[in-house]
């Protein structure tokens, strides 16, 4: 079964359930039962919601080229340890 998107003129978009390779070009509007034509989309793109798609984005550019900061995001003081082999290692 695969979700198939056909458009009213009328009432818009709407989704379909069938069978994998049995969408026809057009259906019949379940709100008027006018003609609606089948419409092209790319799968799991169109629905994804924006935030998470921006999200995902920034996971992906993050895990090829991440960004560099030079201090703590927000402000906040940084805690130094104290312990000694702590102190041996690099500053900037
Ligand atoms: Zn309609």
């Amino acid at each position: 079964m695969a979700t198939y998107e056909y458009r009213c003129q009328r009432d818009g978009s709407f989704d379909t359930i069938l069978p994998i390779g049995t969408a026809g070009m057009s259906t019949h509007c379940p709100s008027c039962g006018g003609r609606a034509v089948r419409v092209f989309s790319t799968p799991g793109l169109v629905r994804t919601p924006t935030a998470l798609r921006q999200a995902v984005d920034r996971a992906e550019r993050s895990a090829e080229t991440p960004d560099v900061v030079s201090r703590v995001p927000g402000g906040r003081p940084v805690r130094r340890s104290r312990h000694p082999a702590h102190a041996r290692l690099p500053r900037w």
